[in-house]
């Protein structure tokens, strides 16, 4: 037997793989070539990776158990080479420096805010145009009396005297496996590895305190509700001091008493009477940037649409702005005094429609073609 795999990786012969993953783990951590790039501990690397990848696969770990030397079986690697796998086991190995099981030590009493979120409410001009608002936010900020450390002023944080520091407690507990090693956060210090004796009077040693602020947020046109504006650091302040989280900025836009938003586009219903449809007319409206006015054909039927080109919102990426469509919905007169029945009577008789047969088609026709128009902004 040319290596003996238990010894490189420190374990007993008896060892669970549970045990043989750990020792694995931090040797990998100690001695990969990233770290240390000495040749002699790059021998020692391959070594026990050879020693990992054999007590790690139960087949393998059988042949060796019994005598064999399962790597030159499985790739000619030979005892202390590498197997098939190169460094094999690789995820093992990135487990070993980046899992979270491998962390190890006090934790830091600084840590990252948490992200906020508010919501703000805009109407639909400041939707199509942007605009510069002034919020309010009740956050979390650096304590100032403490600078976010935590101790009264005058007095320090102080090394944990019952893990000394570590952040964690380890116990030996017998089980029918042998002695089993566990380690947990330190109950005296909350795993931080240190006490504060005299905690901040101003923020009771959380590093940070409440406040309101005011910040100026600056809205893009084109915002449509849902939208979310993020402002880097403006979250709240984290414990012990630590980076503030970002802020989030929710848009809520306000209906409109006019315009429905599709989109980037607009839509409005305007009703005119029978004859001014006919005859064509000019309606006034106050569209988002001035008074204008529709201009109503001769003939436009009801259901038409009246695009009205860029006077809706503005592209939030890219240049530009939607439509406003206007959609024509004709009035029908009721009501009619005699002098105007007469007329309309006389009105029918010189068109010859006094008896009009009407044109039948399948379907909802009118309100088929109605629905298209809109569609294509027509
Ligand atoms: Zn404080
Ligand atoms: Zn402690």
């Amino acid at each position: 037997m040319a290596t003996d795999y238990y010894a490189v990786l420190g374990v007993r012969r008896d060892a669970s793989q549970d045990e043989i993953k750990k020792a694995f783990r931090r040797l990998a951590r100690e001695l990969h070539p990233d770290v240390n790039p000495d040749p002699k501990t790059q021998e020692r690397f391959k070594e026990i990776n050879a020693a990992y990848e054999v007590l790690s696969d139960p087949q393998k770990k059988q042949v060796y158990d019994l005598g064999g030397d399962p790597l030159s079986q499985a790739g000619g690697g030979g005892a202390g080479g590498f197997g098939q796998g190169g460094f094999g086991n690789f995820s093992d190995i990135m487990d070993a420096f980046f899992g979270t099981s491998s962390q190890r030590g006090p934790r830091s009493r600084t840590r990252r805010g948490q992200d906020a979120m508010i919501r703000l409410e805009i109407d639909l001009n400041e939707s199509a145009f942007g605009t510069t608002k002034d919020i309010q936010v009740d956050t979390a900020v650096v304590c100032t009396t403490c600078s976010g450390e935590g101790a009264a002023p005058g007095t320090s944080a102080q090394t944990c005297d019952m893990c000394r520091g570590r952040g964690e407690v380890s116990q030996v507990t017998r089980s029918f496996l042998g002695q089993v090693m566990t380690s947990r956060p330190c109950p005296q210090c909350q795993g931080f590895g240190t006490v504060v004796p005299t905690p901040c009077p101003e923020c009771a040693g959380d590093g940070r305190i409440r406040s309101r602020r005011t910040l100026t947020v600056k809205i893009p046109a084109g915002v449509d509700n849902g939208t979310r504006i993020q402002l880097a650091g403006e979250g709240e302040v984290g414990p012990g001091g630590g980076p503030a989280g970002d802020l989030y900025v929710e848009i809520h836009e306000l209906p409109h008493a006019v315009f429905q938003r599709r989109g980037d586009d607009l839509h409005c219903t305007v009703t005119v009477p029978m004859t001014a449809a006919a005859l064509g007319t000019k309606v006034p409206l106050e569209t988002l940037d001035a008074l204008e006015e529709v201009d109503i054909r001769p003939g436009t039927q009801s259901g038409q649409s009246i695009p009205m080109h860029q006077r809706g919102i503005t592209h939030l990426r890219g240049g530009g702005r939607g439509d406003l469509i206007v959609h024509v919905e004709v009035l029908t007169p009721t009501k009619m005094d005699a002098e105007q029945e007469r007329l309309l009577r006389e009105f029918s008789k010189l068109r010859g429609e006094e008896r009009p047969t009407g044109q039948f088609q399948p379907g909802q026709q009118g309100l088929f073609s109605r629905l298209k128009d809109a569609f294509n902004g027509r």
